[in-house]
């Protein structure tokens, strides 16, 4: 295409939803996707390379981890990130009845979310945590248990052949999401809107400013034709390629940004008989050893048509910064005198973290199935493989001065021409919420009327209210249950496959 007005490199999740979200917003806007890969979202957003989770923060102990010094657990991350989540059920929803990504019943599923525990200690801690949560209206129908019959009832497989001793539950309401199968059905619809296009097999190799735009040079991976293109706004969607493309930029606010891959690994088993016994997602407390990023949980999933269970993420030891397009030299490639000093910066401060990902990637079968054993005592070494997820580029900045953050970030020069995704976690699940800040502070002028506004309420009712305060608690109440009504998420269907 000549001259798009908003280039989108990458295909998964993240430009999928911007440039839909875009193109609704105005339908005259011509929109260039290029993806490297033949195939579309096969990198992190493809169901067997994430967890699948719509995370909402009702399971996930990493978004409440300490209490405060008054001993009550703070809970603003975990209602930051389900107002997000909120947004994409809302926005998922509207395109479903507008007919945009086809049946939702096909990637998203409603799931229980567990956390569970054990010890006195953590018992105590999940028991702060739910009455924190509970006195909000996001999490009000959580429930907590400590009877080991109620929790063997909701998920037999956790507890049979448990060890004696004190253990706790909660149980939220949940989805489980395949956010590759999104992510096509967003591709799909925008390459038949006009002015759009979808160019799989394209590397986007280079971008420069020049006279106030973006010079984006292409290569054709197949035949190695190269093509320059021009365009005024450029989203770089490009998961764990998005570091080295931004270095191409020169642009000065890049030094001292560097990333560091983080391969990940499933135990994944496809046995029915084991399979139909599971129909949840449980996550429980990080343990002393392991960063957040390092909890497994047990997640029933549907990849490929069949119900099946994942554990893990596993951390594994990687250059590549992309799975199936990266290259073993991506890390020394991303690597320049200006980040070198995070990047030692961050090891040296981090000793633990780097000690975690050695002893990941040394670990054997059977250390693996110890891990999987603490959620699912009478596991079977006999019923499980193992396969690669995706790859995590943990973005590593001078000004975190050796800190990691798990976060998701955009970076954008000054001119906002340009916004590039850096970041791991929570990813998919705030996709929307994503899209929504680049049009924000890019192109602030689609929200600045009040057609674009109602534009955007149509496809996110609530997104310009606040639905943590207590006088919202009704508008939440509605808008939830209209967004799980499109998404069929209000009956037990999946349960049954
Ligand atoms: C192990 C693991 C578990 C996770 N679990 C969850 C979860 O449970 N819930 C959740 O919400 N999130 C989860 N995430 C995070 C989530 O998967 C990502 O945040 C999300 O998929 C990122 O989407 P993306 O579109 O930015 O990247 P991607 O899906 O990686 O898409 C980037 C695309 O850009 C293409 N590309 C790259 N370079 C170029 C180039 N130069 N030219 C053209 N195309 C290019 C790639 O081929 C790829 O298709 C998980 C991630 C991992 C790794």
């Amino acid at each position: 295409m000549e001259a798009p007005d908003v280039l989108l490199i990458g295909s998964g999740i993240m430009s999928s939803t911007l440039a839909v979200m875009l193109k609704r917003l105005d339908p005259w806007l011509r929109l260039q996707v290029i993806e490297v890969a033949p195939s579309l979202a096969s990198e992190a957003s493809d169901g067997w390379n994430n967890a699948g989770t719509g995370h909402a923060g009702v399971c996930e102990i990493s978004y409440t981890p300490h209490r405060d010094a008054s001993g009550r657990v703070p809970v603003a991350r975990a209602l930051r990130i389900f107002e997000q989540f909120e947004h994409s059920k809302q926005f998922w929803g509207g395109l479903a009845v507008a007919g945009v990504i086809g049946d939702p019943t096909d990637f998203i599923h409603p799931v229980p979310h567990l956390c569970f525990v054990q010890g006195q200690e953590n018992v105590d801690f999940l028991r702060a945590r739910h009455e924190a949560m509970t006195a909000h209206h996001f999490f009000r129908g959580m429930n907590l248990t400590t009877d080991r019959v109620a929790i063997e009832h909701t998920t037999p497989l956790v507890m049979e052949g448990r060890a004696p001793g004190p253990v706790a539950a909660t149980e939220g309401a949940g989805t489980e999401v395949n956010y590759g199968l999104l992510a096509r059905r967003l591709c799909a619809w925008l390459a038949d809107q006009d002015g759009c296009s979808v160019a799989t097999g394209w590397k986007v190799e280079r971008l420069r400013r020049r006279n106030g735009r973006w010079q984006v040079r292409l290569r054709h991976v197949a035949s190695r034709e190269v093509r320059e293109q021009s365009t005024g706004f450029v989203f770089v969607g490009a998961g764990g390629g998005s570091l080295r493309l931004l270095q191409s930029t020169g642009l000065p606010e890049v030094a001292g940004l560097a990333g560091f891959p983080i391969g990940g690994q499933w135990l994944v088993c496809d046995d029915p008989a084991i399979c139909s016994r599971h129909t949840a997602k449980v996550y429980g407390a990080t343990p002393p050893s392991a960063p957040s990023l390092g909890a497994g949980h047990l997640d029933v999933r549907w990849l490929d048509g069949q119900k099946r269970l994942l554990f893990g993420p596993y951390a594994s030891w990687t250059t590549r910064f992309l799975k199936h397009s990266g290259s073993w030299l991506d890390l020394p490639r991303s690597l320049r005198l200006h980040n070198l000093p995070s990047m030692l910066h961050t090891a040296v401060r981090n000793w633990s973290l780097v000690q975690y990902l050695i002893s990941q990637g040394l670990q054997t079968m059977e250390q693996r199935l110890e891990a999987l054993r603490a959620y699912y005592p009478q596991a079977r070494l006999e019923d499980w493989r193992l396969v690669h997820a995706g790859i995590r580029v943990q973005t590593l900045k001078r000004s975190d001065r050796g800190e990691v953050s798990f976060g998701t970030e955009v970076f954008s020069p000054a001119d906002r021409s340009l916004a590039v995704l850096l970041g791991a976690s929570p990813g998919a699940s705030v996709s929307v919420n994503i899209a929504l800040d680049v049009i924000r502070s890019c192109r602030p002028e689609m929200l600045s009327t009040s057609a674009g506004q109602d534009r955007m309420r149509q496809m996110i009712p609530t997104f310009d209210q606040d639905l943590t305060r207590d006088d919202n608690a009704t508008l939440f109440a509605r808008t939830s249950r209209e967004a799980e009504e499109r998404l069929h998420l209000t009956t037990a269907s999946c349960c049954s496959v």
